[in-house]
């Protein structure tokens, strides 16, 4: 019915339930090769902050801890080449279909903390034309809770750069703050950008924020 958005393959139609109501699920969006590509993170993680094949809690929890800072983070999939290759189509080339294909995984998140999304700066968000963040939470609820203010790309910055960069997010106002929140970011690198969210939450009074990104 459809061809594999990665590969352009026609997916063969199967009848599931997904299926037969068009859902859009994983299944359907991508062929069985491509959906093999991804992998999820290995039963053996570090506790806080899911990075894959450490037992116990890995160095950079650690030196967070050193820092006052007790991570509190999930993730499900390895940031492995497939992902890489996806987030490039994704965000770079701006393909907002693509988004759809991980988000059942956000829909899943739901609970009784209110789902935040990491946002843009104004430049990256004019640039892509979307937030890639928000578009995966398209069959979910969530709230943009946080503005952010222009600062050098990560992804320009080494690794060094970005540990030592500045908080630029702040609270938009007249927000009305939920006690829980569950920060949503797409990639966990070095934990320094949703601490700094965090951060900016906790100064105004949120008690319980735990994140969550799709890869780590
Ligand atoms: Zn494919
Ligand atoms: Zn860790």
């Amino acid at each position: 019915m459809g061809s594999c958005l990665l590969c352009n393959q026609e997916i063969p139609q199967k009848l599931t339930f997904s299926a037969l109501f068009l859902l859009k699920t994983p299944e359907n969006l991508l062929c069985e090769k491509c959906q093999s590509t991804f992998e999820k993170i290995p039963e053996q993680h570090c506790p806080r902050c899911y990075k894959s094949d450490v037992s116990g809690l890995c160095t950079d929890c650690k030196n967070w801890e050193k820092l006052g800072i007790f991570v509190n983070h999930r993730a499900i999939f390895r940031y492995n080449a497939a992902m890489k290759a996806y987030f490039a189509r994704y965000k770079f080339l701006g393909d907002y279909r693509l988004g759809q294909v991980f988000a059942p995984y956000f829909a899943k998140l739901a609970g009784n903390a209110v789902l935040v999304p990491l946002p843009l700066s104004p430049e990256s968000l004019k640039e892509r034309g979307f937030n890639q963040v928000s578009a995966f939470l398209e069959q979910t609820k969530f709230q943009e809770l946080l503005t952010k203010s222009t600062s050098p790309r990560q992804s320009s910055l080494d690794r060094h750069a970005r540990l030592a960069s500045k908080n630029t997010f702040s609270i938009k106002p007249e927000v009305h703050l939920p006690p829980k929140i569950l920060l949503i970011d797409d990639i966990y690198t070095t934990g320094r950008t949703l601490q700094h969210a965090v951060e900016t939450l906790k100064t105004a009074s949120v008690t319980e924020i735990s994140t969550f990104s799709l890869c780590r």
